[in-house]
């Protein structure tokens, strides 16, 4: 079933801006409109944004905003939760998505290391994907590529690609 993306992620932006204002950060939701809809379902789709948005405030300095940004290219919806954080070595990068992986095990800010394998997970089961670029320092932006399209899966999964590589060229 469809379901407008806009309203659900302003739903858990809000029930986050307790923890958010603890830490006097800010997040912000940007979108070109708000009918923007995909095929998902609903609870796998919120986990996928709790988990990205509980991470970029974890692993956030206090004051450093964070942003949510909904865009479309053709039959993909790109979703990214951008932060302005700690972000993630090249050594450990290709990592962060495995079972019970953390930077660092040994770190107070706690958690189980598997926030970011559900996330990889329930991307897979909806045909989509999830990709992340970081800078030591600078912060790291991860980003959801789905495909809108019910009918040639395969095609619009070289969209999803082409689209997530473009963004590749953005810096955080
Ligand atoms: P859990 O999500 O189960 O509570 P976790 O946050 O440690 O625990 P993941 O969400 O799977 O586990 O993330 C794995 C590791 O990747 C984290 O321990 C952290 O080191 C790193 N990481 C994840 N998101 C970010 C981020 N936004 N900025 C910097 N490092 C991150
Ligand atoms: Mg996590």
């Amino acid at each position: 079933k469809k379901r407008a993306v806009v309203p659900i992620l302003s739903g858990i932006i809000e029930s986050f801006k307790k923890y958010a204002r603890e830490k006097e950060q800010t997040i912000y939701l940007t979108f070109p409109s708000d009918k923007i809809s995909i095929d998902i379902d609903q609870v796998m789709f919120e986990k996928i944004i709790i988990n990205l948005l509980s991470n970029a405030i974890k692993y956030s300095p206090p004051q450093k905003d964070i942003q949510v940004k909904v865009k479309e290219y053709g039959q993909t919806v790109i979703i990214s939760v951008e932060d302005a954080g700690i972000g993630i070595s090249g050594s450990d990068i290709d990592k962060i998505f495995d079972r019970y992986y953390q930077v660092d095990a040994n770190s107070a800010v706690g958690g189980t290391g598997l926030g970011l394998s559900i996330v990889k997970e329930f991307m897979e089961m909806h045909g989509g994907k999830v990709e992340v670029k970081s800078q030591i320092g600078k912060g790291s932006v991860f980003t959801l590529a789905f495909n809108v399209a019910q009918e040639n899966g395969k095609r619009e999964k070289d969209v999803a690609s082409q689209a997530i590589n473009s963004l590749k060229s953005i810096d955080p």
